[in-house]
Formats: structure tokens, sequence, C-alpha cells
């Protein structure tokens, strides 16, 4: 097992090289370490080799550690307060905490938790990033707005006062139950979210629309050649999860 700063330069190394591989800009790429089950060490550590976004999917345990890394932050100095950005479901009794905590939702698939999470932004916060999730494998288990309906429920949350509309995530399935995994089936998934992407911020003309989050450890280099500008990452920064200690 090598080290958080190790880990951190290998995967910046793989997404320059995926970047170089299709010829996007260096730098077109921001990188997300998902710390969840991940402890306040981890998030450290991270921090002080250099990275600033953070991606939590659990809100107690997200609320627990954003305090306690606040806590310790001074102490680093000169490093920069981490940018948190929710990536979980969100249930709707709980978006005040979210609206207070986070700089970015990845989440959005209903109007109504949009509305309340931009009722709930405190005033003295600049506009809550968020990106509206598309369940682009269509399966009616998984979470997300369907195809078509994305970009009716992006004209709704792009007009409330305060988030600021930004993008798409996805979260693709494998389209094979092997263990190896189905790359066609993810890629023909990252290049649906492309067309939606390009479809979506041409229908709204938005200069903000410009944030496509897809792309994990597995799939980051695929997902890049497909256009996604936040990869989402945290086996390959921070060693495989314990499950047993992931809640619901
Ligand atoms: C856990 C999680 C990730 C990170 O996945 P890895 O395979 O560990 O890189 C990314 N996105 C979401 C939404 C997640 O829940």
């Amino acid at each position: 097992m090598f080290a958080i700063p190790q880990n951190l330069q290998a995967v910046h190394a793989q997404i320059v090289h995926a970047e170089k591989a299709c010829q996007r800009p260096e730098n077109s790429v921001k990188l997300l370490a998902v710390s969840k089950t991940f402890g306040v060490d981890a998030v450290l550590q991270a921090l002080q080799a250099g990275q600033h976004a953070f991606g939590e999917n659990y809100l107690q345990e997200a609320l627990e550690k954003i305090a306690a890394v606040q806590a310790q932050v001074p102490l680093y100095a000169p490093l920069s307060t981490p940018e948190w950005h929710f990536i979980g479901p969100i249930q709707s009794n709980k978006t005040a905490p979210i609206a207070a905590h986070f700089a970015w939702v990845h989440t959005i698939e209903r109007l109504k938790i949009a509305q309340r999470l931009s009722q709930q932004r405190p005033p003295e916060m600049p506009a809550l990033n968020v990106c509206i999730q598309v369940n682009i494998s269509g399966e009616a288990t998984k979470s997300g707005v369907a195809v078509h309906e994305a970009l009716q429920l992006a004209r709704e949350v792009q007009a409330l006062p305060h988030l600021r509309l930004r993008g798409l995530m996805a979260i693709p399935a494998p389209l094979s139950t092997d263990l190896a995994p189905d790359s066609a089936g993810v890629e023909q998934q990252f290049s649906a979210m492309q067309r939606l992407f390009a479809d979506i911020k041409q229908a709204l003309q938005s200069d903000d629309f410009d944030t496509l989050s897809m792309g994990m450890s597995s799939d980051l280099a695929i997902a890049i050649a497909h256009g996604a500008t936040i990869v989402r990452i945290g086996t390959a920064i921070f060693g495989a999860r314990t499950y047993s200690t992931e809640k619901a």
C-alpha cells in the first residue's frame, strides 16, 4: 500500500496522460478526492499534498469530518481550506446542513430538493454549485433523473436564486455482471453523457454550465476521453474502503 501523497501523484499522472491522449488541454480535468469512510488524518494528508476538493456521500460522517478538519487546518498553515462536495443521495429533511456546509452538490435529481437547497443556502455564502445527476444506465433502481427529463430539470434548477447550475453528473452501471469491467458498456454511457451535456449546454446558453462529473478509480481515462471535467476518485487515493462501515 502506497501513501496518500504518492497515490495522489499517480492519479494526477493518469489524468495528465488521459488529457494528452485525447488532445485535451492540461488542467481541464479537476480531481475530486472521495474521502468517504476515511478519517480526518487521511484528509489532512491529502490537503498537505496539495489536494483541494473532497467528496463525501454520508451526511453525518461528512459533518463530523468537516468540523474536525476545520479545527485542524489552522495548524497546517498555509494550507487552504478544503472545498467540500456532496456526492451522495439526498433526503429532503437533510438539505439544510448540506446547504450550509458544502460548496458543491453533484446529486440533484428532483426539483423539490433543489428548491430546498436554494432556500436554505445561508445568504452570506456564495451560490451553491450544483450538478444534475442523470440515470444514464436507465436502470429503475439507479439514482438520477431520466435522460429525457434532464433538460426540463436543468431549466428549473437554473432559475433558482441561490444555486449555480454547473452541469451534469453520472455513475454508469457496469452492463456485465462479470467481475471484469464491461468497458464497452461503460464507454457507451459516458459517450451518451457527453452528448446530453452538449445538448443541454446548447439549450441553456449558459457559460456557468461547464462541468461533467464522471469517472471513478477504475474508469477515469474513459471518462476523460468523453469530456469529464471532474473525476471523483476514492480508492486510488485512499485505498480500499471497508464496506461494513458504510451506511446505506
Ligand atoms: C464512492 C464514490 C466514488 C469513488 O469511487 P472509487 O471507485 O473509490 O474511486 C465516486 N463517486 C461516487 C458517487 C461515489 O459514491
